[in-house]
């Protein structure tokens, strides 16, 4: 036997995100067979573990020991024990600690399989009524400044529908910032999908900001935020530089992240002429500010 057959695998197991009989056959199977269960929260786990009659050892796996007992769990699997992970609800891996130890064990040439199942982000998009086709998940905004703010500047002109993960402490705040960013559009905040008291609410993203402004946010929220249309970009770019100097015309599609090349193609574009005309044009151009030092 060589050492790959010998060795254990990691069972990515996806659990409800509220409602417990969203649970597959097929991981209710895996878990029972499994030598070991990790949980993000093994006392939340022993809820759904007790009404399937699990009764396999659980170990916690989570944010503060992910590094260190990813590594430990990848010795155990390569003295051949099956481990399942469940993170606290949904997929493991997106936006928990799962991404870690699936990362170390491709790494360490440990098997990796996922049984598919609850995810908020689908179940919040599938529900929307947003635009499905092109999608982009953002998960939690950082909490960090800068990077939010790079992160809200790179959203500003996002034509994919947004997806985005929110705990209810923060959700006034973030909904007030998104409307600073991205400008009024049409969103759905999706509260306690699969649950009680599932809500899903199609608005503006100005009512979600007066409408959490005033009632206290309680619960779990997806916002699923309409991207912007690609055509309202051109217009905005072309109403804006079309009558000013072509350098600035390319820098402003630079800015917005395309690099030299593709900006003058769309600067070409919009105004009508060949790439090689945007080249020769911005090479005749005066820069402005080389214009003001030579003054
Ligand atoms: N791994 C999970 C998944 O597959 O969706 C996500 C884990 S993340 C730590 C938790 C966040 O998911 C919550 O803060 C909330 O934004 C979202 N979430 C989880 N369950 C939800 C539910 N039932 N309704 C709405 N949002 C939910």
């Amino acid at each position: 036997m060589d050492e790959r057959q010998k060795c254990g695998m990691l069972y990515l197991c996806a659990t409800p995100i509220g409602n417990l009989s969203d649970i597959s056959e097929r991981v209710i199977e895996t878990l029972k067979g499994a030598d070991l269960i990790a949980a993000e929260d093994t006392r939340n786990s022993m809820k759904l573990l007790n009404r399937f009659d699990i009764r396999v050892p659980l170990t916690s796996y989570h944010e503060y020991n992910k590094y260190d007992k990813a590594a430990e769990l990848i010795e155990k699997m390569k003295a051949g024990m099956n481990v399942a992970l469940v993170t606290d609800a949904g997929t493991p891996g997106i936006s928990d600690p799962g991404e870690v130890i699936t990362d170390m064990c491709h790494k360490e040439g440990i098997a990796v399989t996922s049984l598919p199942g609850p995810c908020a982000a689908v179940t919040a998009l599938s529900v929307s009524g947003m635009s499905t086709g092109r999608f982009v998940f953002e998960g939690f905004l950082p909490s960090g400044k800068k990077e939010r703010q790079q992160i809200l500047s790179d959203l500003s002109d996002e034509t994919r529908t947004i997806i985005i993960y929110e705990a209810p402490h923060h959700l006034k705040k973030t909904l007030e910032t998104l409307l600073d960013a991205l400008g009024d559009r049409d969103m759905a905040v999706c509260r306690e999908l699969t649950k009680k008291h599932e809500e899903v609410r199609r608005m503006r993203l100005s009512e979600a900001s007066a409408y959490y402004g005033a009632n206290e946010p309680r619960g779990e929220y997806v916002l699923v935020i309409e991207g912007r249309s690609p055509e309202e970009i051109k217009e905005e770019i072309a109403k804006t530089f079309l009558s000013t100097d072509i350098r600035e015309h390319v820098a402003a599609y630079e800015e917005k992240g395309f690099d030299r090349k593709e900006a003058m193609k769309k600067v070409a574009a919009d105004r009508g002429i060949t790439k090689r005309e945007v080249y020769s044009k911005m090479l005749e151009e005066t820069d402005p500010k080389e214009d003001k030092e030579s003054r």
